[in-house]
């Protein structure tokens, strides 16, 4: 489905972001692996990206660090020849009630979750433009469609990335480029082992379907959502959360 494309996807070495890379190179992508510093996890992904026989480079990007990611972008655009499909998926938490939230806490997450993925896109833009063709996919999370007590820096970043999503669609949609956001609900991966039981067990209880999804359940539509399949889709917004936002 997606032979001879190549796939930037940042937050790619644990969690969302590693199986969207690995479900991509299994469609046949090659892919740009970024990830914030846990080289020995990128090095894994790395290694079961090129087991299903596609290239695969690792990339160490702060994506909140603007310079940075123009660098970033023009090493993958030589390295691997070109960017087709970009994955906007790395993002943190640092919860706590408003009263209670550090400024700091709130910076690094809109910094991270939401410039993150305007860093890149700026810095994709005139390259898509120019091929005419790309894919453009945002994580953002059912937390930025209903907020959530505890996240108002989370909800706020998501609730942004939305609108980034929607905005960038409206300006690429002429030139063949699509831009889309998937929104994942409860997600067993890193982010969400932190949490206690006790919350774990009210989260699942909440879910129509009962149970966390699983990091395959976003990868399955990132990978549609990058085929051309999907060539007539963009602005879109698309839950992947067991029912639990409907
Ligand atoms: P995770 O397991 O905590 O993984 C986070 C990934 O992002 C890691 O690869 C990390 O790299 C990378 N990262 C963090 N900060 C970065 C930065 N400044 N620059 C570059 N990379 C950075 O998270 P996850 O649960 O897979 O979440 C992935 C995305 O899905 C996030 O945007 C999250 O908000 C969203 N989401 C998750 C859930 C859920 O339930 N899990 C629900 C809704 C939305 P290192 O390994 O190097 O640290």
């Amino acid at each position: 489905m997606l032979q001879g494309k190549t796939a930037l996807v940042t937050g790619a070495s644990r969690g969302i972001g590693r199986s969207i890379a690995l479900e991509l190179a299994r469609q046949g992508a090659d892919v740009a692996l970024v990830y914030a510093g846990n080289e020995e996890k990128a090095q894994a992904t790395k290694a079961e990206v090129e087991a299903l026989g596609v290239k695969a480079n690792t990339y160490r990007c702060n994506v909140a660090d603007f310079d940075a990611t123009k660098e970033l972008v023009a090493r993958v655009i030589e390295e691997m020849g070109g960017i087709d499909i970009l994955v906007n998926n790395a993002g943190i938490v640092r919860d706590g009630l408003v009263l209670s939230m550090k400024e700091v806490d709130f910076d690094q997450v809109i910094d991270v979750n939401l410039k993150g993925a305007f860093n890149m896109i700026k810095h994709t833009y005139s390259h898509f433009m120019r091929k005419r063709k790309g894919r453009i996919i945002n994580i953002t999370s059912v937390i930025g469609l209903s907020g959530n007590a505890g996240q108002a820096n989370y909800a706020s970043a998501k609730a942004g990335l939305i609108g980034l999503t929607k905005s960038v669609a409206k300006e690429l949609a002429g030139r063949g480029v699509t831009c889309n956001a998937i929104a994942p609900g409860y997600i067993a991966t890193d982010m969400t082992d932190a949490l206690s039981d006790k919350v774990k067990e009210t989260m699942e209880a909440a879910i129509p379907m009962k149970k966390a999804g699983a990091p395959e359940d976003i990868a399955y539509t990132a990978a549609f959502l990058a085929s051309d399949g999907a060539r007539y889709i963009t602005g879109e917004v698309i839950r992947v959360d067991g029912g639990l936002a409907m």
